[in-house]
This record gives structure tokens, C-alpha cells and sequence, in this order.
């Protein structure tokens, strides 16, 4: 199937499946809507849908939204979009954790008269000196032992808004000696007054991440909860709050490591950094690794799901070159894109036996494997441009290009010998005059090879064109992982690449003047590029986004 194989996720679900233990099995892809999904959401988003796809089972899309200072309802419309537009569908509505408040209120309501949690005053400094350390026990809060019906009072006069933000908190009474700092007394609600983007002002008080997490897999019966290594430590009370609740779904959750991408980063807080302080052009410009980005560079649902599946899933370290991701994006292009001809950096050739009337042009495939892309004309005129660097005038050994007195093949048409090199006073090449083998048109010329073969546009039919060629953002494989002399690390900011991107106008065949927005193509010879999603506008000079070359160039 299309989705990581043979993961160890997959063999737990399918004893889970083979034993009985569960009839069929529910996911969820749970995202805070706090910025704009990246491509390690993308992994996270393949392997919860995936799996529901490859088991018949369901996989929830849940917001999950306890901060709601830095989440919006432009994160959570994104989210939904980058999720269907990587081919996949949640089950129902979207869930939000915030629909849970009133249920997780009412849990935490009966783990106080259980005697299971408490209001504790301490400062959130405090709280931190009371928590111990990985080798020192923590300490109990001089609140721990506060009564059920004290403790039940002011739980509700912390939702009343009795109190100032932070000044109290609930938390589970559980051990403040455990071996794991997550179980000392965890804080489950604080108070904070902050207008929420699905409940308005009714809560001042929100409840903490791992208390909404457990308690919402459990209310929508998810069987298994996949997330991130880093809350392998966080499990113990994850189980806790399931066992202590009155819920009847048993969620286990189970952990893989988080994918990180050299030369890139995946945070959303990180990324939120870079629109905000404008080094980009916003979340979804096409050098972010947002998946609205990527969409904008041209990237496809398939390629990306094809990496997904590439990196797999485990609990080893799983960071990944960039050619991994651009090898998947470029394999799933060559057969999806069609192809057309464009110079980039364009010298002038005059043809100087061309013939109106005789010089023919010919009909040619969009691509040599799709008969059903169908075809076009290329056509060709006494002014026609090359690439520069198609040209040598002292080639280096072994070239197949243009040189003076060679020939080369133009790619759908004649063959070509260059007679003359015309330069200017300061002795740069900017003309070629050349004659055509008028009996080459779809045959070989007679008794000689022709190993070259170059791309080409007839001045006088093409389109000029504007690209954006892009680089690497940042100069270094790990732009958050520096730390200067002093240990401190280096803000990633230092790192971003000035020449990330390049504005240049090319000439491509005149098919480009009708192609809507998203449209994408492979150059020939060069790479693959799309139709800007945002500022193609058909009737205007088209707009291309360069999304990959044809070779990977990021070993070099
Ligand atoms: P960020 O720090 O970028 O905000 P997060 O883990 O806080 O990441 P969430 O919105 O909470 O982001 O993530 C939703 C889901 O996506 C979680 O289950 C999380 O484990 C998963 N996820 C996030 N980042 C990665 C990653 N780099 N690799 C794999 N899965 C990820
Ligand atoms: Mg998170
Ligand atoms: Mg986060």
C-alpha cells in the first residue's frame, strides 16, 4: 500500500485486531491551531489517516486548543485545508478539546470530591522550587491537604473569576516523590483571562494539555493515541488520568520519533518567528516547510505522502536530508508533469538560412510516456534563444553542446551548426549566428551523429515569463541547534540564507498564456515548476515557481 510498512504501530494494531481487543480502530491527528502544519505534521497526518485507511477505521481531525492566546481561527481553517489537500479526510466534524470543557470540568470537579486534586496557591516559581529535581524528591505544597468541600469552593470561584490570572491552580494529587516529574502533582487547570477562539469569554480558567489530551481520546473512544517521543515520559499520567475519569474509552497511547529536516526546522513557534519578522513572505511562502508552502512551491499531495513513506515510522532518530524529500517530490513529477521548453538565461541565435515557407515546425507530445497530455506545436522563427551556458565557445572536454563550427539537436526541431559568435566591446558573447540542417526535422542528418540535444523557444512566439528560483533558507543543516562560544545557542535567524530566492525573467513556449493557478511542468532539461497558487493570474505575464531541479544539487 501507498503508507509507511511493517512499523512497529502497524504490528500492535494488527494484534490488537487479531486478539479481539478491539473490533476496529480509531485515530486522530490532534494539531494546536497555533500556526500553519509542517511537513512533520505531514508524517504525523499520513501515519493517523494512513493507518485508518489501511484497517478500515477512523481517524479524527481534533484541534487541540487549551492556549487560546496563540491560537486563531485562521490556524484552524489552514489546518483543514492542508489536511484534505494532502488527500485525506477526518471522520464527521472536526472535534475541538474546547467542546470538551464542560465534560473536563465536570471530571476535574468530581476528582476533587474523590480527593484526587486540589487548589493549590503557590506561585509559579514556587512551584518549580517545590517540584524537585530528576535526582532530588519534590516537595508536598503547603495547599496539598486543603479539605474537599475548600477545595470544591474554590474551584468554583476560580471559574466565577473570583481570582486573579495565576494566582491559583488545580492540580492532581498524585506523588511529588515519583521518579517522574510528570506525576508530582501535575497542574490540570490555571486561571487566564483570554478570549478563545470557539468559547468566547465564558472560561477564565482553561485546562493544561495532558489532562485534555487523555481525557479527549478517551471521549472520542480513539484506540491508539500516536505522538512524539518526547511525551514517552508524559504516558504514565496520560494512563492515570484514563484510569481516574469517569470515561468509557481505554486509549493507549504509543510514541514514534518526530521528523526533523536538515536545513530546515519544524516548529511551529519557530516558523511563526519568520513570518512575524518578515523573512518571509508569510506562512505559506514556497521556501517555508509548512505544507502550505510546499503546496506553493509546487510540491504534490503524492510526493509528499510518497516521503511519508519513505522516512517510516520508529523510535529512532529520524532526521532526514532534504534530497530525501526532493528525490519523492521530483520521482512523483516526472511522470504527473507534463513537459514544455523554456530558457532561463537566454543568448540570441539568428538562423541565418532560415526560409518562410520551408522552415517547418512540428507537433510534439506534452510528455513522452501520456499520449492523453496530447501534443503541441513548436514553433520555430529566424530569432530563437538558448541557454548561455549551452554555448561554449572553448568547450571543455567531453561537451555536447553548441560550440562554434558544432551542431547540436534543438529538441523537437532542426539541427543546428553555429557559425558565427558575434560580441560586444567588452568581448561578451551576445549573439550566435547559425544555419539549420533543413533535412533533420524528425530524422537524422546523413552520415554524422548529433550527440546533443538542447531546449529552445522561437523568440517570436514566446512568452516571457517570470521565475522565482529558490535555494535553501537557512546556511546550515541545524539553523536551531548552534551554540556559540559562550553554550548559549545562536538564534536560528543568523543563519537564513540571503540568496534563498532569485527573481528572473525567462522565455518559455507560449503555452504558458493560458494555464490557471497550481499548474505544474517540467522544464525540460532544467526542473519542475508551478503556476504561482496566489499571484499567476491568466491575462497577466505568467508567474512560475521553481519547485525542484531535475538532479539533486544539494550534495554539491
Ligand atoms: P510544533 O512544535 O511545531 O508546534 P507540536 O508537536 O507542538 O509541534 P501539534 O500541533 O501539537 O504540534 O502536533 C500535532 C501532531 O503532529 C502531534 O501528534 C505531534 O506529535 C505531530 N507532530 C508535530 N511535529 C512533528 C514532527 N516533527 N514529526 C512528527 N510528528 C509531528
Ligand atoms: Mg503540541
Ligand atoms: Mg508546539
Amino acid at each position: 500500500d501507498q503508507f509507511a510498512e511493517n512499523h512497529f504501530i502497524r504490528t500492535i494494531i494488527e494484534e490488537d485486531l487479531q486478539s479481539g481487543k478491539h473490533i476496529a480502530i480509531q485515530t486522530r491527528f490532534p494539531p494546536e491551531p497555533n500556526g500553519y502544519l509542517h511537513i512533520g505534521h505531514a508524517k504525523s497526518i499520513c501515519l493517523n489517516f494512513g493507518l485508518a485507511y489501511v484497517y478500515d477505521g477512523k481517524c479524527n481531525l481534533r484541534f487541540d486548543d487549551t492556549n487560546p492566546e496563540k491560537e486563531n481561527q485562521e490556524y484552524v481553517d489552514s489546518i483543514k485545508e492542508d489536511v484534505q489537500w494532502l488527500g485525506f479526510q477526518w471522520e464527521g466534524e472536526p472535534r475541538y478539546a474546547s467542546d470538551y470543557f464542560d465534560q473536563l470540568f465536570d471530571f476535574a470537579v468530581g476528582l476533587i470530591k474523590e480527593g484526587k486534586a486540589y487548589v493549590d496557591d503557590l506561585t509559579a516559581e514556587e512551584m518549580r522550587e517545590y517540584r524537585g529535581t530528576l535526582t532530588e524528591a519534590g516537595k508536598n505544597s503547603p495547599y496539598r491537604e486543603r479539605s474537599i468541600e475548600e477545595n470544591l469552593d474554590l474551584f468554583m470561584r476560580m471559574k466565577n473569576g473570583e481570582f486573579a490570572d495565576g494566582s491559583k491552580t488545580l492540580r492532581l494529587k498524585i506523588d511529588m516523590a515519583s521518579g517522574n516529574i510528570n506525576l508530582r502533582d501535575p497542574v490540570i487547570y490555571r486561571i487566564r483571562r483570554a478570549h478563545h477562539h470557539n468559547t468566547g469569554d465564558k472560561w477564565c480558567i482553561y485546562p493544561m494539555y495532558d489532562y485534555t489530551h487523555a481525557v479527549s481520546d478517551a471521549i472520542e473512544n480513539i484506540t491508539h493515541s500516536l505522538c512524539t517521543l518526547e511525551f514517552e515520559s508524559h504516558r504514565p499520567l496520560y494512563d492515570w488520568v484514563v484510569a481516574n475519569t469517569p470515561v468509557t474509552g481505554k486509549p493507549h497511547q504509543y510514541e514514534f520519533s518526530r521528523l526533523e529536516l536538515l536545513y530546515s526546522i519544524t516548529s511551529k513557534r519557530k516558523l511563526n518567528q519568520l513570518v512575524t519578522e518578515n523573512h518571509v513572505s508569510g506562512w505559506n511562502d514556497p521556501r517555508m516547510p509548512t505544507i502550505s508552502g510546499m503546496r506553493r512551491r509546487g510540491y504534490t499531495p503524492e510526493g509528499l505522502r510518497l516521503f511519508a513513506k519513505r522516512v517510516g515510522i520508529s523510535k529512532s532518530e529520524n532526521i532526514v536530508d532534504m534530497s530525501v524529500l526532493e528525490g519523492a517530490v521530483r520521482e512523483e513529477l516526472e511522470n504527473s508533469a507534463p513537459r514544455l521548453m523554456a530558457v532561463l538565461n537566454p543568448i540570441k541565435v539568428t538562423l541565418t538560412n532560415f526560409e518562410a515557407g520551408k522552415t517547418q515546425s512540428r507537433s510534439a507530445a506534452f510528455h513522452p510516456n501520456h499520449e492523453e497530455f496530447g501534443e503541441r506545436d513548436v514553433p520555430i522563427s529566424p530569432t530563437i534563444y538558448i541557454e548561455q551556458d549551452d554555448f561554449a565557445e572553448e568547450p571543455p572536454k567531453g561537451w555536447k553542446r553548441l560550440t562554434l563550427g558544432g551542431e547540436v539537436r534543438l529538441r523537437h526541431s532542426y539541427v543546428m551548426k553555429c557559425d558565427e559568435v558575434v560580441k560586444d566591446a567588452n568581448g561578451q558573447v551576445v549573439e550566435l549566428k547559425c544555419s539549420l540542417d533543413h533535412d533533420t526535422l524528425g530524422k537524422n542528418p546523413e552520415g554524422r551523429k548529433v550527440k546533443g540535444v538542447i531546449h529552445w523557444v522561437s523568440a517570436e512566439h514566446a512568452t516571457p515569463i517570470k521565475v522565482r528560483l529558490y535555494d535553501r533558507l537557512f546556511t546550515v543543516e541545524r539553523p536551531d541547534a548552534v551554540r556559540g562560544d559562550d553554550g548559549e545557542y545562536v538564534p536560528f535567524t543568523d543563519f537564513l540564507n540571503p540568496n534563498s530566492m532569485q527573481e528572473i525573467t525567462a522565455y518559455a513556449e507560449s503555452v504558458v498564456n493560458d494555464l490557471p493557478p497550481e499548474s505544474r511542468w517540467q522544464f525540460e532539461r532544467i526542473g519542475y515548476f508551478v503556476t504561482d497558487r496566489f499571484e499567476h493570474k491568466q491575462g497577466e505575464m505568467p508567474v512560475f515557481n521553481k519547485t525542484v531541479g531535475l538532479k539533486d544539487n544539494w550534495q554539491a
